[in-house]
């Protein structure tokens, strides 16, 4: 059995939610984390335009929170996109890298997602970098295979010394209302932990908290949070309503 210090409850809320809208939420949910295990890490991924809201209400809050995406480069004439140098100024400690959506919508390959690792390594964020199978790749028996290449490439320029997270979102599962089972979840996760101790070391991949992802709900939370080998979730739609992130928050461990 592993042993869980901590467990993470991370919110993406994609292109949603306006600052009038972050703020009435966060300030409602805030009061909600005396009812949590004090092992649950609260950690919300914000749409750019509302990030610096959530920095002043969360900034000394135990609530880590970043950017659903961030550019390579720190400056320079990149139109549309977001400077990791200046995501951490404004006191982020996190951001999320490779989500399915930007690697189908706008054609992220693993090489950029690598870049990106590097540079949010850099300035002191942590990537929580996402991979998953899609439901063709599963059908025809690739699953291990995809999530392993994909592991391995986009943490190709990795700094094993500093934090890495990972989540794996079958992207079948991504807003589809299907969830992995927990044999899926946990053999995925199983894959990626041994595919990680070959690149960082065993002990260091052990650490290493692997997120699971995709269609999260409050009454399929306890059965994923079970297994041994999930280190917390990953939630869109079920992050959008109060009620149902502190729901999923009240997890037993
Ligand atoms: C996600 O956006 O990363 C996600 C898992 O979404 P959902 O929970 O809606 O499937």
């Amino acid at each position: 059995m592993r042993k869980k210090v901590s467990f993470i409850v991370a919110a993406n809320w994609k292109m949603y939610k306006s600052p009038v809208e972050t703020e009435k939420f966060l300030h409602e949910f805030l009061p909600l984390q005396k009812n949590f295990s004090t092992k649950i890490q609260n950690t919300f991924f914000i749409p750019a335009i509302c990030l610096s809201t959530a920095a002043q209400i969360l900034k000394s809050s135990s609530i880590s929170w970043g950017a659903q995406n961030i550019h390579f480069e720190n400056e320079g004439a990149f139109t549309g996109e977001n400077s990791p140098k200046v995501l951490k100024e404004l006191g982020a400690q996190v951001c999320l890298i490779g989500h399915s959506e930007r690697r189908s919508l706008f054609h992220e390959t693993d090489e950029l997602c690598a870049k990106k690792i590097k540079a949010a390594q850099a300035v002191g964020l942590a990537p929580m970098l996402c991979v998953g199978e899609s439901l063709d790749e599963r059908k025809a028996g690739k699953t291990n295979q995809i999530i392993t290449e994909q592991l391995k490439s986009s943490l190709k320029l990795l700094d094993a010394q500093k934090k890495v997270l990972i989540a794996y979102e079958p992207v079948w599962a991504i807003g589809t209302g299907q969830v992995a089972t927990s044999a899926e979840a946990a053999e995925a996760h199983l894959i990626l932990r041994k595919a990680l101790g070959g690149l960082i070391g065993a002990a260091a991949a052990e650490s290493t908290p692997i997120l699971y992802g995709g269609s999260v709900k409050p009454e399929k939370a306890q059965e994923l949070a079970n297994q041994d080998q999930i280190d917390g979730f990953l939630i869109g739609g079920a992050s959008l309503k109060v009620e149902s992130l502190a729901q999923i928050s009240m997890v037993n461990l």
